[in-house]
């Protein structure tokens, strides 16, 4: 019968298409991010798992808490996000698998962690030597000695 009429206009696509990009960033903005499959949360969480306290190119692991069994990229995140006080890993537990590498989703143990020279044990992406510092903020003291 009749021609014509078929033209579907582009615009709302597009339209579509930013409204979904900005879903994705007010939703990585106040929280949970999928990591390699883990959900990591803190404050302007990255892909990598760096934060918006820690974002050099090297801030790519995210730590699993004892107290609430969560994934932060950091102790200040943990803090922001969760509002209870972090609780230590005791070193009887540092078996357990509780970083992130951010690069390549594969999970330390503390102990392999530790020894680790920042660095991944799978994928050899460097971590952050600096963190180091805050083991204490994590990590009841290996000390043994
Ligand atoms: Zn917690
Ligand atoms: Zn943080
Ligand atoms: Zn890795």
């Amino acid at each position: 019968m009749n021609a014509g009429k078929g033209r579907g206009s582009g615009t709302s696509k597009g339209f579509e298409n930013i409204l979904v990009r900005m879903r994705e960033l007010i939703v990585d903005r106040d929280g949970a991010r999928l990591i390699h499959g883990v959900e990591v949360c803190g404050v302007d969480v990255d892909a990598e798992t760096r934060c918006g306290h820690w974002n050099s190119p090297i801030d790519i692991i995210a730590i699993k808490f004892k107290c609430c069994g969560g994934w932060f990229p950091c102790f200040d995140c943990h803090a922001e996000t969760t509002g209870h006080l972090a609780e230590v890993w005791p070193a009887s537990d540092f078996g357990e698998k509780a970083i992130l590498c951010g690069a390549c989703g594969y999970q330390l143990t503390i102990d392999e962690y530790l020894v680790s020279d920042s660095s991944c044990t799978r994928c050899s992406a460097a971590f952050n030597p600096g963190c180091e510092k805050h083991y204490h903020l994590y990590f009841a003291a290996a000390a043994t000695a």
